[in-house]
């Protein structure tokens, strides 16, 4: 059985808690592998490498802080393939879209490789007689991300790209269902020539994610995954005193005016709502069409499409996708579509009970089209995080404008159409933190940011970019004068105004 172990500096092996979890090959059924899982001692070792290496990390210059990141970057270039293979063969992703996963990642260290630019400090001179006023950011200290399974080398990278960047030592504790390409992030990265103990990785579940929470080393915590854990982190590592940003779950909508080019819809939806399985927290698994007109048509382009879908497994580069992560989540996405039917839901295409010829094993879901689906309805509140797309339709642009603004979570939501002043309302309007206009999968850019609203979010600050920068680090200000020696005869026991 291959085993993966913690990556801290100077230890081989797996010392932990001795528990351990297994790894799936979601392709095959097979458990590939088991991961050690860390405890509090774990991790106060891990904090000690990093203390002994950050302050000299910090003090190093920007510029050669970012030749680390462009040598990584490099490096994840030339390793993409193994990478990829890697990631698909735990995650269940195809291996073009676990390309994707390392490349969305790979373009923060790109954005990161400009950290002398983005930390650049503001000045202002003459802010009073002889008074200059400037502010520089510097880093926390040790910084923590605690990552989910559905994206295994882009999100560890939002997070460590920019925190290292700036100057900080980072923990990573990955999901433990597919932990090892962050393991692998962290070897590629000291061979790009960051420092022994500036990037460490410690598996671990609930233990682990409590101690990190927990320590007074920890400067700052940086969370993705579902809602309930991310308000718990964000709860604990606040109470801890951290800094925290906590990303949770999302049910992002999908908009489409009676004008919208229904083919191009139809093709977008197919891959934002199935593409890797539906694990995606910026997938489109709620379609609203405006008018009962828009809804019967695209319903009747939406059912051959869905049907050619191709369920492969990981390594099939013909599969549009593979199988979920897990057997239990393989039986939670089915009671989902068991419950959206007895809610009442219309099970247009039914992907219960799938299985693929030649890999039985394999936890596959077939794609699953539900219609007639309503705000009332539990299978809509909440997220399913699977091949599963519903219809709710709505009988206006103000209906439809409604419901993503009033679910629980806010994270992604698009709207498709030709007519600008709709869509700009639409933008302006609704109640989530990232809006695609004709964009399916509103992922901003690496110098943009990426975050949600309501309960897609906890904290304020979103990941990558400068919210990203500013997350990783504090603002020092600092008013200076040089007086040469006559004074200036004002009173000091007045407080200095530029009335
Ligand atoms: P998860 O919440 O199960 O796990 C996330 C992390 O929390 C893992 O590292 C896990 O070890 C840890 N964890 C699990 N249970 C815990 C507990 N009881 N106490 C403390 N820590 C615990 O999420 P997941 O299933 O790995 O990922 C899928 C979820 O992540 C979906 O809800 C998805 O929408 C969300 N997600 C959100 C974003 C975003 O940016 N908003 C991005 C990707 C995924």
């Amino acid at each position: 059985m291959r085993q993966i172990d913690h990556f801290i500096s100077g230890e081989a092996g797996s010392a932990g808690t001795g528990r351990t979890h297994k790894i799936w090959n979601p392709s095959t059924g097979e458990i590939q592998a088991e991961v050690s899982l860390g405890d509090a001692a774990l991790l106060d070792r891990a904090i000690a490498n990093a203390k002994k290496v950050q302050p000299e990390w910090a003090a190093t210059n920007p510029q050669r802080r970012a030749r680390v990141m462009f040598k990584f970057k490099q490096l994840l270039e030339d390793n993409m393939q193994e990478l990829a293979e890697l990631l698909a063969s735990e995650h269940g992703k195809v291996v073009d879209d676990a390309k994707g996963d390392v490349q969305r990642g790979l373009e923060v260290i790109e954005y990161a490789c400009g950290i002398p630019q983005a930390m650049k400090g503001e000045y202002s001179n003459s802010a009073g007689p002889g008074i200059d006023v400037y502010s520089m950011r510097q880093p926390l200290g040790i910084g923590a991300g605690i990552t989910p399974f559905n994206f295994p080398a882009m999100i560890p990278m939002w997070m460590f790209g920019m925190a290292i960047a700036a100057g900080n030592a980072f923990i990573l504790k990955p999901s433990e269902r597919d932990p090892s390409v962050p393991v692998r992030l962290a070897e590629l990265f000291l061979e790009a020539g960051a420092p022994e103990g500036l990037l460490q990785v410690v598996h671990g579940d609930k233990e682990m994610v409590d101690a990190i929470l927990d320590h007074p080393d920890i400067s700052a915590v940086s969370f993705v995954g579902s809602s309930d854990i991310a308000h718990y982190v964000y709860n604990r590592g606040v109470a801890a005193g951290k800094r925290v940003q906590a990303m949770g779950g999302a049910k992002n909508h999908g908009i489409v005016m009676p004008d919208a080019d229904l083919d191009q819809v139809v093709n977008d939806l197919a891959g934002a709502a199935f593409g890797s399985a539906g694990e995606r927290c910026m997938a489109l698994p709620v379609v609203v069409p405006v008018g009962e007109d828009t809804a019967e048509r695209l319903k009747a382009k939406l059912i051959p499409a869905i049907n050619a879908l191709r369920v492969g497994v990981s390594n099939d580069p013909e599969a549009h996708y593979g199988p979920v992560v897990t057997p239990e989540h393989k039986a939670r996405v089915e009671q989902w579509i068991d419950t959206a039917e007895a809610e009442g839901g219309e099970i247009v295409i039914d992907g219960r009970g799938f299985s693929l010829q030649g890999h039985e094993k394999g936890f596959f879901v077939g794609p699953t089209l539900i219609d007639h689906v309503t705000p009332e309805m539990e299978s809509y509140k909440e997220e399913i995080f699977g091949p599963v797309l519903q219809i709710v339709r709505a009988k206006d642009f103000e209906d439809a404008l409604r419901l993503p603004s009033d679910h629980q979570y806010g994270n992604g939501v698009a709207i498709f159409t030709r007519n600008g002043h709709a869509a700009r309302e639409f933008a302006h309007r609704v109640n989530a933190g990232m809006v695609g206009i004709n964009v399916p999968i509103p992922v901003p850019v690496a110098y943009h940011s990426f975050g949600g609203w309501k309960r897609s979010g906890f904290g304020d600050a979103d990941q990558y970019g400068m919210e990203g920068l500013k997350f990783w680090t504090k603002a020092k200000k600092v008013t200076q004068r040089w007086p040469d020696g006559g004074g200036d005869g004002s009173n000091a026991f007045l407080i200095p105004t530029m009335g």
